[in-house]
């Protein structure tokens, strides 16, 4: 099997909205010189970040900072740290920030960052050397009305902190170097420059779970729409942050989540997790495998073990890819028995499985919809920052479930007039809207 290009992949997806969009009535000026814009990122940054490991040996890191598009606003855009991540990669991620931001029609651009480590094999203490180091290797590129950096995979509230600790050390050394000292009102502005951060250090309410809670606001729309009711089960592959709380949202809006799976493997429940109790046991274990957590007890008998593969090939209503890139591929979209695909990873499924499983009729409800839940409270937070506010979490998940309504309201009615599939819909609306932004 051939390495799939997710980059590649985006611009397929850019290439088919454009298309749809050149051929609708829409009247946008110089729309093919404007596209060709976007089919390169504005700015590539590439880092190295020396790093003394704990056995006193020094190793060096390879990073990226991808700033795609600031048509809209500052670039956008969380930071992963994996051990495949690419410059590749983090162009698609970029990309795709930029039609999200977009799509949520939040004030805001596209970027994505990562390193290339795995981050079971660091010390606590080796992460955070590098992550320092990663924060003061880009602090030259970043800032509130610039770029706002934001957790990604295997990065938290704690990362993000030590980064914002890094960005403020070089830029009150700035200051000083011009006999300036920042005043607390500058410094809490300079905060802003990342989200995702931990409640203490000026971090939104609702942050943690915002993109599995926009998840099921997207999924109650469409699925609305779609006409889908009863009672409904679904499966999530990945157990993350996102993988987590969606998996949470579904069970408590009364839709059975009957598999969960990480990089390990799954486990399937015919009764339904109990999520909290799932991640309980698999934070106690190490992993899922055994964690058959139904009701209130995890017991042997209720469940049994499935692979990766064969997860994303039950029979359930709802298949929810939450874990990496290309999940769904030419290879198994065929062998999908869901009735609807909720992605929350991004870039789950390649343009070759999208084009299977809408000739199967099987819609999927595209990552730049489904989960712009957490860019939109990351917005929450950077607009909080510069005003100096806190919101409550019930002011926050209000302002999410319409931002996430309209969302899905606009895409829908995009799907109904250009009568296509949801995905090259949301591609349509948020490249209209970039479209209009540029000059
Ligand atoms: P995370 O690191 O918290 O979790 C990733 C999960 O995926 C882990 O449980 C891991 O074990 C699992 N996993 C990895 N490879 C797997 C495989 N092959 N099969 C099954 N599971 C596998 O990361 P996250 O923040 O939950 O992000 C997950 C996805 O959601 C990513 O694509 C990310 O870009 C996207 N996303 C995250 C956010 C956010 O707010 N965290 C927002 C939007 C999109």
């Amino acid at each position: 099997m051939t390495a799939i290009n997710p980059f590649e992949s985006a611009m397929k997806q850019l290439e088919k909205a454009h298309t749809v969009l050149k051929a609708s009535k829409k009247k946008l000026t110089n729309i093919d010189r404007k596209v060709a814009v976007l089919r390169v990122p504005q700015r590539q940054v590439n880092v190295t970040i020396p790093v003394v490991m704990d056995d006193g040996t020094q190793k060096i890191f390879e990073g990226y900072r991808v700033q795609f598009n600031n048509a809209r606003g500052p670039y956008k855009g969380g930071i992963r740290y994996h051990h495949n991540v690419s410059l590749d990669e983090v162009k698609a991620l970029s990309f795709w920030m930029a039609m999200k931001c977009a799509v949520a029609d939040l004030p805001l651009g596209g970027g994505k960052g990562g390193i290339i480590l795995d981050p079971k094999m660091l010390s606590q203490g080796e992460l955070e050397r590098v992550s320092r180091g990663y924060g003061n290797a880009i602090a030259d590129f970043i800032g509130p009305d610039l770029d706002v950096p934001a957790p990604d995979v295997n990065t938290n509230g704690v990362i993000m902190g030590w980064m914002v600790d890094e960005f403020l050390k070089v830029q009150r050394k700035k200051a000083k170097a011009f006999g300036v000292t920042l005043s607390k009102k500058d410094e809490r502005k300079l905060t802003s420059t990342f989200t995702g951060k931990a409640i203490k250090d000026g971090g939104s309410e609702g942050r943690e779970e915002a993109t599995g809670l926009g998840g099921l606001f997207v999924l109650q729309a469409i699925l609305k729409r779609l006409k889908l009711k009863g009672t409904l089960t679904a499966a999530v592959q990945g157990f993350g942050n996102v993988g987590y709380n969606v998996a949470k949202f579904l069970d408590e809006a009364g839709i059975r989540v009957v598999a969960v799976s990480d990089s390990k493997g799954g486990i399937y429940v015919a009764e339904g997790i109990n999520p909290a109790l799932t991640l309980e046991c698999k934070k106690k274990n190490g992993y899922l495998a055994g964690c058959y957590c139904s009701g209130s007890v995890c017991d042997l008998k209720k469940g049994k073990q499935v692979t990766n593969e064969s997860l994303l090939e039950l029979p359930v209503d709802i298949l929810v890819p939450a874990a990496l890139e290309n999940a769904l591929t030419r290879e198994n979209a065929a062998k999908v028995k869901a009735k609807v695909v909720l992605e929350m990873a991004n870039g789950p499924t390649t343009p070759e499985a999208d084009t299977i499983l809408y000739k199967k009729g099987i819609p999927v409800i595209p990552d730049i919809l489904s989960n712009s839940g957490g860019v939109t409270v990351s917005a929450f937070e950077w607009e909080q920052n510069r005003k100096g506010q806190h919101w409550t979490k019930t002011q926050v998940n209000q302002k999410l479930a319409k931002k996430m309504a309209d969302a899905a309201g606009a895409v829908w009615d995009a799907s109904v007039t250009h009568k296509t599939d949801l995905r090259t819909a949301a591609f349509v609306v948020a490249l209209e809207r970039i479209l209009t932004a540029m000059k």
